[in-house]
């Protein structure tokens, strides 16, 4: 009887145990809620007034350099991609001293020069109804509301000066046969708004860019350091004790002697950090080391949960693969995807019996004409990423490993003819060919989605400011424009708008309160002490000599963030995934095999250096992904979905920015938030049907 007694007083404590739990998580989160920092639009800079006017107020008022202080001040630039080489190309000619930065052999090797599809820009030349306001809307939109209305009104807005910046280099963009620019669509747009070279366009958009930059290399107005690795950026206090970033810390990647540069302001454009996931579609070499170092400065990490998936990648295709490879989306202007509407032909198509040109047309489900008729095959890629997964979870992926679907030219060849094909995406198909072996004019190609692109990104305000003094932020490294999800073609309208157009004007109105500030002394003891700790970071890693390859361990981490932090997404799954993350991290520490010497070239060192940061990033996504309970874009929290399988925001409770502000290494970072009040949209749950 006694025994019962206490089991029963032990089952009661256990019980309000547990309700003492539950209540104090939640008065936690009320009181977390309530102490949450705000940035206010003020605090973004964004100028007041009507939408169309606001980037044309701001011009009008800023503060400008005269071309005599030009001359005095410096500033570095990190990064030759398409945003990086178009600012260091514009600031140069503007008459500022340049310092520009890239890990690879030639400016023109950045990862920008892998971009296919296209950029877009508000021309109207097709007169298809397309405008300014429009393209703002479709970004906007595309992004499902979750970016900042100046912004993207402003790169609407810029988009047409792209277009004429680089027909006016010699880019050479597709023509009709008239001589007039030609155009193609892309997902999220019911325009024809996508200029194009080809399947080359950022390697046309690259040499642009890069022929302006060698002419200032020539003039002598921008001097260029190719092969030399940022390890940290330097800030020094001004008069008043703040911070301002004067300069950065690079590591010679041939001789491996780590070097001091200074400079009155800092401009990363240094790319994005999709290769988290180890497999990508992005080059070997990008990384999100800059984007860390700078947020260890207090420098905001915004939206880190919002990376892309892309739904036409070749899919991967054995255990020993490290890059994956795009299919551009330019191809979903013509090729129509499908999975068999049978199950038991997806298992024929997944043991090899059959091809899919032998599955005959009345048993072909065209999955996304029929889910989405107004949009098709060219919804925006998040929904076309989830649509295809959807397929293959239930069972009809058409490769051997049942995850792929198909994307059919058939019907493409027989209205147009294989030429007209082959002229339009010829060099696409050739690159299938050779990576699957298969003839793709013939049998319809296979694809599946994978990791493409990262919206998220450093905060930066309507200057491009992050919020350190002097550290400017552009291209896909910022969290700028595209909200929860990019729209194609948009990237690079991006990066060239922040690079071209945008900062060489903001950047002026910070840099006109420096022309009193002399260079500084890389002697001084801020750039020794950081000289130092990039040394020491070196030390510590060479000293371990474990038993793992840098490889090894970044092969496990992208399959913990696409198992756990990947498609789809769980409450339960994203704090397994933090767990799995932080073990990595301490396994890496002690275990990690690192050969050579880092006194001179040593690729595993690069990668080591890397590989950190991205262990840092991988939980920073994960812990933000936890924190947004509402699927939003490429964020999509299986919890929340609607019956039919879309995402489902709550616009009440995260209509913010979500920004993470670091606080110590082991330590939680600390949630900062921007709200996103729009003024001038409607927010809507978007809707690809009709
Ligand atoms: C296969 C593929 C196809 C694409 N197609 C399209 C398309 O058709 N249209 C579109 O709009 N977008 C496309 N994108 C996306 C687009 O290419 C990128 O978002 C864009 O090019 C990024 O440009 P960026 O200048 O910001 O960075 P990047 O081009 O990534 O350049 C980063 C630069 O920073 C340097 N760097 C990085 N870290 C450091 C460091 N620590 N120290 C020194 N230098 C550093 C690198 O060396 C490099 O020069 C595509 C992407 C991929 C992967």
């Amino acid at each position: 009887m006694a025994k019962k007694k206490e089991e029963i007083v032990e089952a009661a404590k256990q019980v309000a145990e547990k309700a003492v739990e539950k209540v104090a998580a939640k008065v936690e989160k009320v009181v977390k809620e309530a102490t949450t920092p705000i940035i206010t639009p003020e605090m973004a800079k964004i100028p007041a007034g009507p939408l169309e006017l606001k980037w044309t107020n701001y011009k009008n008022h800023q503060k400008l350099v005269n071309p005599a202080n030009k001359r005095r001040l410096d500033v570095i630039v990190v990064g030759t991609g398409l945003a990086g080489a178009s600012a260091a190309a514009s600031l140069a000619e503007m008459g500022f001293n340049v310092l520009n930065f890239c890990i690879q052999d030639s400016p023109r090797r950045a990862h920008s020069i892998a971009a296919q599809g296209g950029i877009n820009a508000a021309k109207n030349y097709q007169n298809d109804g397309d405008s300014v306001s429009r393209l703002y809307y479709d970004t906007i939109k595309g992004g499902d509301y979750r970016a900042r209305e100046a912004n993207v009104y402003r790169l609407a807005e810029v988009s047409n000066n792209i277009i004429d910046q680089c027909v006016a280099q010699g880019v050479p963009f597709a023509r009709e046969y008239g001589g007039l620019l030609d155009n193609r669509s892309f997902g999220g747009a019911q325009v024809s708004r996508t200029f194009y070279a080809k399947g080359q366009t950022g390697q046309q958009l690259l040499l642009g860019a890069y022929s302006a930059l060698s002419r200032q290399i020539g003039k002598g107005k921008v001097k260029m350091y190719t092969r030399y690795e940022m390890l940290d950026i330097v800030l020094v206090a001004d008069e008043n004790g703040e911070k301002r970033a004067r300069g950065i810390i690079a590591r010679n990647l041939v001789t491996g002697r780590i070097e001091r540069f200074f400079a009155h302001a800092v401009v990363v454009g240094s790319g994005g950090y999709g290769n988290t996931f180890f497999l990508s579609t992005n080059a070997m070499a990008s990384n999100g080391s800059a984007a860390m170092q700078m947020y260890r400065h207090g420098a905001l990490f915004a939206n880190p949960c919002y990376a892309q998936i892309h739904p036409t990648c070749i899919p991967k295709h054995g255990d020993f693969q490290s890059k994956l490879t795009l299919m551009s989306e330019s191809l979903r202007n013509d090729g129509r995807i499908w999975v068999p509407k049978k199950l038991e032909d997806a298992k024929r198509l997944q043991a090899g019996e059959i091809k899919g040109r032998d599955i005959p047309e009345e048993d072909r489900d065209y999955y996304l004409e029929r889910r989405y008729p107004a949009f098709g095959n060219l919804v925006p890629r998040d929904v076309a990423s989830r649509a295809a997964k959807e397929r293959c979870d239930k069972g009809y992926g058409v490769n051997n490993t049942g995850l792929a679907v198909f994307l059919d030219f058939s019907d493409a060849i027989q209205r147009l003819g294989k030429d007209v094909v082959a002229q339009k995406y010829g060099n696409l198909f050739q690159m299938y060919e050779k990576i699957v072996d298969e003839n793709p004019y013939e049998n319809p190609m296979m694809i599946f989605p994978a990791i493409h692109y990262t919206m998220g990104g450093i905060w930066v305000d309507y200057e491009l400011q992050t919020t350190v003094k002097g550290l400017f932020c552009i291209g896909e490294a910022n969290f700028s424009d595209h909200g929860a999800n990019r729209l194609g073609a948009s990237a690079l309208m991006q990066g060239l708008a922040d690079g071209y157009f945008v900062l060489p004007y903001t950047i002026q109105n910070y840099l006109s309160d420096q022309i009193g500030v002399p260079r500084m002394s890389t002697d001084l003891p801020e750039f020794a002490e950081a000289e130092k700790a990039v040394q020491d970071k070196i030390d510590r890693l060479m000293a371990i000599q474990g038993n793992r390859s840098v490889d090894s361990i970044h092969k496990e981490l992208g399959l913990i963030m696409w198992d756990f932090v990947g498609m789809g997404r769980t409450a339960e799954g994203l704090k397994e995934g933090i767990k799995k993350i932080d073990a990595i991290k301490k396994e890496f520490w002690t275990n990690v095999y690192i050969p050579g010497e880092a006194n001179s070239l040593n690729n595993e060192l690069e990668k080591a250096l890397r590989l950190a940061d991205f262990i840092e990033i991988g939980r920073l996504m994960a812990v933000d992904a936890l924190h947004r309970e509402e699927s939003c874009g490429g964020h999509f929290r299986e919890e929340y979905q609607t019956p039919e399988g879309e995402a489902l925001r709550q616009d009440d409770k995260f209509a913010y920015v979500g920004c993470w502000k670091y606080m110590g290494d082991d330590k939680e970072p600390q949630l900062i938030k921007e709200p996103l009040d729009y003024e001038f949209t409607e927010r809507k749950t978007r809707n690809y049907k009709n």
